[in-house]
């Protein structure tokens, strides 16, 4: 199994060498990833400037650094790592969670996403951590996996889906098993921050505080909570299909859909 690994936290981070170490153990790995931590760059791609690539020795595997993103990263990674085609693309262990809508704003995610777009099978896996300096578990993430593999790696997905991964940044042991469940919804409070530099200058600073609504049961956001790791199956197809109908009628005698 030819396997291509990516992330957006960067090459040197640790939840990067926690998925590589697993995914060693199933096929041959080549992992290319961001020269620095680029979390929350979405689905973004680099267009206006060249991207640089540089080998890096990742524990004697083929590896490269590059001066993008993960979108950037898979694409290089299939055209000089895997000019053939892979089976998998990995991306991850974030060192933090990617539920709800956040998966949007999510780099991680994108990096699956990337290679979904590519027709790879392709996996994001995130550690679930809600506290601030609290520990990321990664190795619970690794186990989960590493347990998981197969079944993941045989379960029967339509074109243009991947799987989005949450895994509780709790001890293996307290983990209560796995749930399939929907996006759920992850609200931010104070989400612009306003401050004056030192010139007496506005800026704008954006962060805010994750009203994390526990109360929607059986969604992703549900499902780490109560410690359970979440797989969401994402789709390309952003189309709200049911809509049209409807949308058509309301537009008028000139409209149609197919
Ligand atoms: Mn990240």
């Amino acid at each position: 199994m030819r396997i291509l690994i990516t992330n957006d936290d960067g090459i040197f981070a640790p939840g990067l060498a926690a998925l590589v170490g697993v995914a060693r153990q199933f096929g041959e790995v080549k992992i290319v990833a961001p020269d620095r931590e680029r979390s929350a760059c979405g689905h973004s791609m680099t267009m206006r400037e060249p991207l640089r690539v540089k080998e890096y020795d990742f524990d004697g595997l083929e590896a490269y650094q590059v001066n993008g993103v993960p979108v950037d990263c898979v694409n290089v990674g299939l055209t000089i790592c895997w000019p053939d085609g892979c089976d998998l693309v990995l991306s991850g262990i974030n060192n933090g969670p990617n539920l709800g809508f956040d998966v949007t704003y999510s780099g991680t995610v994108a990096g699956a996403m990337e290679g979904c777009i590519n027709g790879i099978r392709s996996i994001s896996l995130s550690m679930a951590v809600f506290a601030d300096g609290a520990p990321f578990h990664f190795e619970t993430g690794a186990a989960w996996l590493s347990e998981h593999w197969e079944r993941l790696m045989t379960l029967q997905l339509p074109p243009r889906t991947f799987l989005n991964i949450n895994v509780p940044a709790i001890a293996s042991p307290e983990l209560n098993g796995t749930m399939f469940v929907p996006m759920g919804k992850r609200v931010y409070e104070d989400r612009v921050e306003r401050r004056d530099d030192p010139w007496g200058r506005p800026y704008y600073w954006q962060g805010g505080v994750v009203i994390v609504d526990h109360r929607e049961e059986n969604t992703d956001v549900w499902a780490v909570s109560n410690g359970h790791a979440s797989i969401t199956p994402i789709t390309l197809d952003w189309t709200a299909h049911e809509l049209l109908p409807s949308l058509t009628t309301q537009f008028g005698s000139r409209a149609s859909h197919a």
